[in-house]
């Protein structure tokens, strides 16, 4: 059984829509601030996309090749950052959402790129507590700005026992999300037609439906970027 996405992944991304990711992106990525507590978090002004997934899948790695900085993310793999929810800001000069909720174009820029801790499970689909802190459930189930949630699977391995767990919640919990196969470079090209089978199926869900990315050669980082921006537009 697959499946069915929230939203349709385009088989074949816009150019124009490509464009404006890399715009989004290329206007500036800094770090804002690490927080413990949902009270840290800024004040509801901009939509936020986040990136999960477990320790090492390379999603620091990721975020730096969205932004085009090799240093950006660094920042969250820092001893003291790892459990913090980092927030990085973005700046396109386009979308804001004002303080009404409505999500018009304005003069001011939006968009928060969030990173999360690599995270730990409790037995059942119904808590991700484990290790991770607690309040990044309740970041991913209470903040109403996070408009989607990209899970970072290593796409060399495969899915592992606690990304299914983490999927399994966040389906459970009707949390918006897509997956993301990383090291795409580290599989040969050979076994990439089946290896985008086995890493969707997996994950439950169609290989159409799963984005690849290499943060190392650049395949789909443009696609994300599309995506992103697509997202923070909601
Ligand atoms: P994080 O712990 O999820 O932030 O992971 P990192 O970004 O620190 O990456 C973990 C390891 O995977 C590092 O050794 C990276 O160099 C490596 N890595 C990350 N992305 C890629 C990739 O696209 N291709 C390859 N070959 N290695 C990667």
């Amino acid at each position: 059984m697959t499946n069915t996405l929230p939203f349709p992944l385009a088989p074949e991304p816009d150019p124009a829509l490509l464009e404006r990711g890399r715009k989004l992106f290329a206007g500036g990525a800094d770090f804002l601030k690490g927080v413990v507590a949902m009270d840290g978090l800024p004040p509801p002004d901009r939509l936020e996309v986040c990136f999960a997934g477990r320790s090492n899948v390379g999603k620091s790695s990721l975020i730096n090749a969205l932004a085009n900085r090799k240093q950006l993310a660094r920042v969250s793999n820092t001893p003291g950052r790892t459990q913090l929810i980092n927030l990085f800001r973005l700046d396109d000069g386009q979308m804001r959402r004002s303080s009404t909720g409505d999500h018009s174009l304005a003069e001011e820029p939006v968009g928060t790129v969030v990173d999360l801790p690599g995270y730990g499970f409790a037995k059942t689909a119904k808590s991700i507590k484990g290790d991770w802190p607690a309040m990044i459930e309740g970041y991913l189930l209470e903040r109403e700005e996070l408009v989607m949630v990209f899970v970072l699977v290593d796409g060399a391995i495969g899915p592992t026992k606690l990304d299914v767990q983490m999927l399994d919640w966040l389906r459970y919990n009707t949390v918006p999300h897509t997956v993301v196969a990383t090291k795409l470079d580290k599989v040969k090209s050979s076994k990439r037609a089946t290896r985008r089978k086995e890493v969707a199926a997996g994950c439950m869900l169609d290989p159409g439906d799963v984005v690849w990315a290499s943060a190392t050669k650049g395949d789909g980082i443009d696609r994300i970027r599309g995506l992103v921006r697509t997202h923070l537009q909601q």
